[in-house]
């Protein structure tokens, strides 16, 4: 039987609806060469059944998993690393070297999700984040190479969404795992022109022209697909690239002019910030009645703006770096 939140993609990879949020949110996936396997991504402590579930379904062992490699310290991409890591004897975590101390000693992280969710929202969303212990943790730098089995897996730093956010190229598919750096792309936006992307400037990294420069350094390994977090895996390479670099530049145009309309900038943004995807959107063909459309973006929306915020509130103040 198969299981309906699997996709088998070419090339022994299997894209996984980890069910956090909504149906095709959130994806990870599992990478298998021969016997072995890794993860990359590890969604939330709620996600963690599924894949041992899906580990069962295609018959690998538990302990035939070697890694898991969440692309950034964000909790829908790593809040479960923990706990599937102790579900998996034998795996190492491989992480950016920024995001390491986090996953070792979450208290950080856990506070700044809080901030933005709410406690409530953070326990239903994420429920409990469990530490990495630091001897099965290995750090992946920029250039790193990995290997799965004799599959050739490279490290790209890839700051922009966020500086503990690194992008995986996976030689056998030419395809990167991309977390949120090759922004967003819900596949309830598929029409005949294709896929449509858009950027997500959640707080507090984000930082446009380093990410306009990490776009760059993907394209020159020249990929044939990207595999995103949210969701699923996207060709046209060269074209949505293109199309998210502008969608960064919108949402900093948007930001720069509410901050200079000063009065009810928040409320300014979220309008604006909607309007602008709905907008383009309709320009891409997308048929969805609007109240739909509305209701798919309507988080990305809210961390966008917060995103957005923080990143002028950084502009008024040169001096707070990003940390
Ligand atoms: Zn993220």
């Amino acid at each position: 039987m198969k299981l309906d939140y699997c996709t088998d993609l070419d090339q022994e990879i299997v894209c996984i609806d980890t069910g956090y949020g909504r149906r095709m949110l959130d994806a990870a996936y599992l990478l298998r060469q021969g016997e072995r396997a890794a993860f990359v991504d590890s969604g939330t402590y709620h996600c963690v059944p599924r894949f041992l579930q899906v580990l069962a379904h295609y018959g690998i062992p538990r302990t035939n998993v070697d890694y898991v490699i969440p692309t950034h310290a964000h909790l829908d991409h790593a809040g479960g690393a923990g706990e599937l890591m102790r579900q998996l004897p034998q795996a190492r975590l491989i992480a950016h070297p920024r995001a390491v101390p986090h996953l070792i000693d979450p208290s950080r992280l856990i506070a700044g999700t809080r901030a933005v969710y709410g406690e409530e929202g953070f326990r239903a969303r994420f429920g409990e984040v469990v530490p990495v212990p630091a001897e099965r943790v290995l750090e992946a730098p920029d250039g790193h190479v990995l290997e799965l089995n004799g599959r050739r897996l490279e490290f790209v730093d890839s700051p922009g969404h966020a500086r503990h956010h690194f992008c995986i190229y996976d030689v056998r598919s030419c395809g990167f795992f991309t977390g949120d750096t090759f922004g967003i792309s819900y596949r309830e936006f598929d029409n005949a022109n294709g896929a449509f992307v858009f950027a997500t400037t959640t707080p507090p990294q984000f930082e446009p022209k380093v990410w306009q420069s990490t776009i760059d350094r993907l394209l020159t390994y020249d990929p044939k697909r990207m595999y995103v977090t949210h969701f699923g895996c996207v060709e046209d390479v060269p074209r949505l690239a293109e199309d998210l670099r502008r969608s960064i530049r919108a949402f900093t145009d948007i930001a720069l002019q509410a901050d200079a309309a000063d009065r009810e900038r928040t409320e300014q943004m979220k309008q604006q910030a909607l309007a602008h995807l709905v907008h383009r959107l309709r320009a891409h063909g997308c048929t969805l009645p609007e109240a739909r459309t509305k209701e798919l973006l309507a988080m990305d929306v809210e961390l966008n703006v917060q995103g957005l915020e923080v990143w002028l509130a950084r502009r008024h103040k040169p001096s707070r770096r990003v940390s």
